[in-house]
């Protein structure tokens, strides 16, 4: 392949699914990855395709997480057709279990909050007890109750990431996994970066490296404001089909087997476990699903979410429209947008303030007078 129109830096989840949006346009594109050294996000995390309660401090955020969920079942149905490869992708919506009336309450605001600006409204129901049974049969006693939300569903993240993958090499993408990025730079009227296996150039640079754009972008004048917090993952034996749709700490696929975890620990570059957080975690499973109570771990792990000071995600081009970094803590419920939407505005050379102003990481230039 002659010199590539795109050079991405990251092949976890999002930059995978850039590649293989521009590649699909009729790109050329240079996938460059790490390696199994790196953290990365995309293989460690949960599969859910989340909506409920997204944005609820930023309307844009709400849009752009309802407008990639409801985009979902069409590209999963686009690569499965591409790659052969089944994501997994159901949409039976989820059930964010609350165990004080107190804690329901808060939700029910939070969701309110999050319609009350979005231009994409999504629906839900506060359920009590006795309500959500009827949705849940199992659910335990000690549960207080659950918002509704039929637009969240699942899909399989490891899955995902094979087929984006697949499809952006079928497309004519060059993979180049084992090139880890150590310095990039303006080179004439394009970019080089230097990586452990050789110096690669592209016209336009896409830095979509995860925890990695915290140095990257700054050698090309960007900003990745991202620090590394982490979450402790556990899954278990295959257990009957008990859970009709999705919630927000435990979820079963399809094999059976329930994944459950939801913990928030600022550790650092630590993507360990530990007993008494893995202790907590199961304890809340089988609080909300005593049937858990006897069904046994069989794997467990820890992984790092790439977070922003907000939470919010960051897209940013440089002046030119030639370099762009992204730093999102979602890119499994936003891997269409990231295909397709995302795609259109890289290719045009720039982010409509319209959809991206509220993305900008000028938000957290805060100026002292
Ligand atoms: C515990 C947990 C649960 C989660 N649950 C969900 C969920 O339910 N739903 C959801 O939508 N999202 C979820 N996420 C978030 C989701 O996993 C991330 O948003 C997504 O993986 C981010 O993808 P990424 O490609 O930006 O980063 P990563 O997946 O981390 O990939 C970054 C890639 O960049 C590469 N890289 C880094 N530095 C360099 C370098 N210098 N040179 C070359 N390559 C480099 C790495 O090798 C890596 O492959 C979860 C995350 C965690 C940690």
């Amino acid at each position: 392949m002659s010199e590539p129109d795109y050079m991405i830096v990251g092949g976890g989840i999002v930059g995978a699914a850039i590649a293989y949006g521009l590649a699909r346009s009729g790109e050329r594109v240079a996938l460059l990855d790490e390696g199994d050294v790196a953290f990365r996000a995309a293989r460690g995390n949960f599969g859910n395709v989340w909506v409920q309660g997204k944005g609820a401090t930023c309307p844009a955020y709400a849009d752009l997480t309802r407008g990639a969920a409801n985009d979902w079942a069409d590209f999963a149905e686009d690569l499965a057709a591409e790659t052969g490869i089944d994501l997994h992708f159901r949409r039976p919506g989820a059930a964010y279990i609350c165990f004080s009336p107190e804690d329901l309450a808060k939700r029910v605001a939070v969701l309110e909050q999050s319609n009350a600006e979005a231009r994409i409204k999504s629906v839900f129901e506060a359920l009590d007890l006795a309500d959500l049974r009827q949705r849940l049969p199992d659910i335990g006693p000690q549960v207080a109750g659950a918002t509704f939300c039929p637009d969240d569903g699942t899909a399989n993240p490891l899955l995902l990431l094979r087929a984006l993958i697949k499809a952006a090499k079928d497309l004519g993408a060059r993979y180049l996994p084992h090139h880890g990025v150590t310095s990039v730079a303006r080179d004439g009227d394009g970019y080089a970066a230097e990586t452990t296996a050789g110096t690669v150039r592209a016209g336009r640079l896409v830095l979509a490296a995860g925890l990695g754009n915290a140095h990257l972008a700054p050698m090309v004048g960007l900003d990745g404001p991202v620090r590394p917090v982490r979450g402790q993952i556990m899954v278990t034996e295959k257990v009957r089909p008990f859970l009709a749709c999705g919630t927000n700490f435990i979820r079963q696929t399809l094999e059976g087997g329930c994944i459950f975890g939801e913990s928030v620990e600022e550790v650092g570059l630590d993507d360990g476990t530990s007993l008494p957080v893995m202790r907590d975690t199961a304890q809340k499973a089988v609080a909300a699903f005593p049937l858990l109570r006897d069904v046994r771990v069989v794997r467990a792990w820890g992984a790092l979410r790439i977070m922003t000071p907000d939470g919010v995600p960051v897209y940013q081009a440089s002046p030119d429209g030639s370099a762009f970094v992204v730093c999102v803590h979602s890119g499994v419920t936003l891997a269409p947008f990231h295909a397709r939407g995302f795609v259109d505005s890289l290719r045009s050379g720039s982010l409509p303030a319209d959809r991206f102003s509220a993305f900008s990481p000028e938000r957290f230039h805060v100026q002292t007078v």
